[in-house]
């Protein structure tokens, strides 16, 4: 039995039948259990109750906890005001320019993110620099689930009744896996073109089916995600190269055509000829990568930035630079290629994702350095030469990835546990591994190239 109720109406938009009616969902008929939420959550959720304000687990917290999986963090939405809300929690700070968030600070450097509900999203605004009066942008609760995404975006869970309010049928959504949008599909996107990301990555996470309407709006505004801020897209892309499911947030990409807005130099590989492939190339690595985070269960993986975005354009670097084709690579061909490989990435790669110049310099290492990592291969040892360079560790990870894409051995998940070091890759003149001698302090991997001349061709020597 579902019960429907009047909540908070006074909303702009209806929604899709017509009403401002929410389905209020009692605790008895969904699966969310107060155990299951974060207990600092739950400390804010009680503490806005208790001061007399209304106070809800919104976003991802309810769809993830729906879905019976652990949410990565837990965004509260309240009807205090950002003063009221600081203080309320004394440790706390405001955040946001254009809308305020408060953040509530919990010992072992845990956050809490508390928002003011809101009539529009942060990023439907045709003027994105300007600072609304504050009193603009707060809204109702129905407001607040229309300027939302995806209706299994926009879901509440209510502390007090333990219920879940939906003003967007996302409970039916999450029960029958649709990936949906709120509102009108084109007119949202065209307002914020970063929603059909979200859209292709929670159909991905989720296995869930994009909606037709959602689907065709996507396809026919697929381009105008070049007309997003290359930073925003360039977090977006690092959230799905990371999400254990790249694999198929790929396949969706691929096939609504939004992956060859954000890869034009992938567009020949995947389409000519010997499209089938290139498709299989490229789905190998991404399995690899999705393998990495599905088997390191509990424990943290962390895949460098540099690494994800080598492992996303691995198949086409192979193609264009035919690096499984060179059986030997020495002297001055070396820097030739590792400079042609720069050079294209410049092209390709910098400006569109706004990558900074060390990590394109880094994922050119990555790559000229397969050649050489498959070249002294030795029934799965390196000679000690090769042991001790700067740029060890991370190629001969590098070249586990590729070698699994190939179909060789699963790489070492151990290899990727979680060091803070492993973000910062440094391309600096020394060619020791750190720790190993006088580059001792030094963190990441180096270029293949010293600053200082004492190779041939200022190529190092082994
Ligand atoms: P994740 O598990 O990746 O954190 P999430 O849905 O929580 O998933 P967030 O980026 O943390 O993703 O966003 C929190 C919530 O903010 C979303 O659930 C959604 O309701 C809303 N939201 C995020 N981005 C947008 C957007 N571009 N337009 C409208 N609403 C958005
Ligand atoms: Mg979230």
């Amino acid at each position: 039995m579902t019960m429907t109720a009047a909540v908070d109406s006074g909303g702009s938009e209806p929604d899709r039948d017509g009403g401002v009616t929410a389905r209020v969902i009692p605790e008895s008929e969904h699966p969310i259990r107060e155990q299951d939420i974060d207990l600092e959550a739950l400390k804010v959720l009680y503490r806005l109750r208790d001061a007399g304000f209304s106070g809800y687990l919104v976003g991802g917290g309810v769809r993830d906890l729906y879905l019976g999986k652990r949410p990565k963090d837990f965004d509260i939405s309240t009807n205090a005001r950002p003063g009221q809300l600081r203080k309320l929690f004394r440790n706390s700070r405001t955040i946001g320019r254009r809308f305020r968030l408060v953040q509530v600070f919990f010992r072992g450097n845990k956050i809490i993110e508390v928002s003011t509900l809101r009539s529009q999203s942060e990023y439907d605004i045709n003027e994105p620099d300007k600072v609304l009066p504050s009193n603009n942008t707060f809204g109702t609760l129905e407001e607040d689930a229309f300027r939302r995404d995806l209706t299994i975006n926009s879901l509440f869970y209510e502390i007090e009744t333990r219920s879940i309010i939906d003003y967007v049928h996302g409970v039916e959504d999450l029960d029958q896996g649709v990936i949906r949008i709120v509102g009108e599909p084109q007119r949202r996107i065209t307002r914020d073109p970063v929603r059909m990301m979200r859209a292709v990555r929670h159909a991905a996470r989720n296995d869930f089916t994009i909606e037709k309407k959602t689907w065709q709006a996507i396809v026919d505004n697929r381009d105008k995600l070049t007309l997003c801020p290359p930073s925003r897209i360039r977090d977006e892309l690092l959230k799905d190269l990371r999400s254990g499911a790249s694999r198929p947030w790929a396949e969706i990409c691929i096939r609504s055509g939004l992956w060859f807005t954000l890869f034009p130099f992938y567009r020949s590989m995947l389409t000519g000829r010997n499209a089938g492939k290139g498709r299989e190339e490229l789905l190998a690595v991404l399995a690899a990568l999705d393998r990495l985070y599905s088997a390191a269960g509990d424990r943290r993986v962390n895949v460098p930035e540099y690494m994800l975005f080598a492992a996303m354009l691995l198949p086409w670097a192979c193609h264009r630079f035919d690096l499984p084709g060179i059986a030997t690579l020495k002297g001055a061909a070396y820097s030739q290629l590792m400079r042609a490989i720069r050079a294209e990435l410049d092209q390709v790669f910098g400006e569109q994702f706004n990558v900074k110049r060390m990590t394109k310099e880094t994922i050119a290492t990555l790559f000229v350095h397969l050649v050489t990592f498959r070249q002294h291969h030795r029934n799965g040892s390196w000679p000690k030469w090769l042991e001790k360079k700067s740029y060890f560790a991370d190629c001969s990870r590098f070249y586990g990835l590729y070698q699994e894409a190939r179909g060789g051995p699963e790489v070492d998940v151990a290899l990727f546990a979680d060091t803070p070091a492993d973000e910062q890759p440094v391309a600096t003149a020394g060619d020791r591994r750190p720790g190993s001698g006088r580059s001792r302090g030094r963190r990441g991997i180096n270029p293949a190239f010293s600053s200082r001349k004492r190779g041939v061709f200022g190529l190092r020597k082994g």
